[in-house]
């Protein structure tokens, strides 16, 4: 069984039809427990290169998946691969298949394809040694990070609102002060 974060899902297709004349790829990143493959992040695969309509990971391309690995996700395993067809539909080309047997041949390891033109998309995975098509589940946690969103927004407005008090205070004082010296020093001057 394959979950997939519906967060995931907008990354890739955003992605997908930021770049909707080439096809482009990346790694799913998460975790496998009791069979369920889940499906929790992506890295987008920078330095692929695509001939004749096949998108390849190059050595740049892993070397970049496993620094942000190790800096992101040290606890994590990559559980596929994605990439997009733009305008020619949902299948694994005899190139994907090669990539798939490569670099992910592990029976919990997934592959999705995206077409960005035809709105279409579909997931691949392994069945008894053999790549199928398969059904996958979309885990919502879109609600949470709008949550997390909102909550980031308004930590910002508190610590603005913290910096705007500062300021009001020291401009208050400086006025005080200001007030102080033109009243009291005349006072003086006269007393003198
Ligand atoms: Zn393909």
């Amino acid at each position: 069984m394959v979950v997939i974060r519906q967060s995931v899902l907008d990354a890739i297709e955003s992605f997908g039809r930021d770049n909707s004349h080439v096809e482009v790829c990346g790694v799913f990143v998460g975790q496998v427990r009791n069979d369920v493959t889940c499906a929790q992040a992506v890295i987008e695969g920078r330095h692929a290169t695509h001939q004749a309509g096949a998108v390849t990971f190059t050595a740049d391309t892993w070397t970049h998946i496993q620094q942000t690995m190790d800096e992101q996700y040290p606890d994590q395993k990559i559980v596929g691969w994605y990439h997009t067809h733009p305008g020619f539909g949902i299948f694994l080309s005899e190139m994907d298949m090669f990539i798939h047997e490569q670099f992910f041949n592990l029976p919990w390891q997934i592959a999705y394809v995206y077409d960005p033109v035809r709105e279409e998309r579909g997931l691949f995975g392994w069945d008894q040694g053999a790549v199928c098509q398969t059904d996958y589940a979309v885990e919502d946690d879109t609600r949470e990070q709008r949550k997390d969103m909102k909550l980031q927004k308004i930590e910002k407005l508190r610590q603005w609102q913290n910096r705007l008090s500062v300021l009001l205070a020291v401009m208050v004082a400086i006025f005080v002060v200001a007030v102080g010296w033109l009243v009291v020093w005349p006072m003086v001057m006269y007393d003198g």
